[in-house]
């Protein structure tokens, strides 16, 4: 198994399966930094502080930067992935600011959403499968972010995304963690004039587009990357074939 191991995997990856779980989380976001694509301070540190480890399902090799499936014909995102959007969305994260969180699965970018608008903000998740958003919970219960959901600034709730949150709204950030045929409107309604929200478009290949609100309610729509999501779409669809 070690040769095999040797053989297929690059040094780095093996350096991570290697060391304790702290240590391995950290060298997985160093190595993020390295690679350009955290590119921040605020986004290095949220992301040491909130450890994969405790995101992925029991077994499984957190800290690669790989998506991985959680079951019910999701995956929590690659690390990069939420490297990239964290940096999309970090000056719309600032203390005291209201993230949304769509298809929040694991709940991993909702507790970073979290620590970044601290307690004097808030970040919601709504994700529609159940069984999910009960796993979020106690991720998120056994991370650094358990003190914001204790507290009320961060919430998780079981609902149709496409349909964002509307209790809270207006928000500075949303992001969405499933990919649309097309922007939802009702997603563009509860953006702040001045907010920015970031969502995968398209069918098997899609585009993470970056939605800027102007002050005067009209969008900057631009492309930032090539992606590859699971669907945003009806719970009954996405657990077809489950
Ligand atoms: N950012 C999450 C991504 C999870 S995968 C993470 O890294 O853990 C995408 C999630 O979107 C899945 O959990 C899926 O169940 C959810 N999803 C898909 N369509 C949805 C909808 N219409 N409403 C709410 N959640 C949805």
């Amino acid at each position: 198994m070690e040769v095999l191991l040797r053989l297929l995997l690059p040094r780095f990856v093996r350096r991570l399966w290697t060391s304790g779980s702290v240590g391995r989380n950290k060298e997985l976001v160093d190595r993020l930094q390295q690679y350009g694509i955290i590119k921040s301070k605020r986004v290095k540190e949220v992301m040491e502080a909130i450890d994969r480890g405790h995101f992925v399902p029991p077994g499984s090799t957190p800290y690669v930067d790989s998506p991985m499936a959680i079951g019910y014909n999701a995956t929590i995102s690659a690390p990069h992935m939420h490297a990239a959007c964290l940096e999309l969305l970090a000056d719309h994260l600032q203390p005291g600011m209201k993230a949304l969180d769509v298809g929040s699965g694991t709940g991993y970018l909702t507790a970073c959403f979290a620590m970044m608008v601290g307690p004097e903000g808030l970040a919601v998740g709504v994700e529609h499968i159940p069984e999910l958003v009960e796993f979020s919970t106690n991720n998120i219960r056994n991370s650094a972010a358990a003190s914001f959901l204790n507290e009320g600034s961060l919430s998780l709730n079981v609902g149709d995304g496409r349909l964002g949150w509307p209790e809270q709204a207006p928000y500075d950030a949303i992001h969405v963690g499933a990919a649309a045929h097309e922007i939802p409107q009702m997603l563009i309604d509860q953006l702040k004039p001045g907010g920015r929200l970031v969502i995968p478009v398209g069918s098997v290949f899609q585009d993470l587009q970056v939605v800027d609100k102007n002050m005067d309610g009209s969008v900057n729509i631009r492309t930032e990357a090539s992606v590859r999501y699971v669907p945003l779409t009806s719970k009954a669809a996405q657990l077809h074939n489950h």
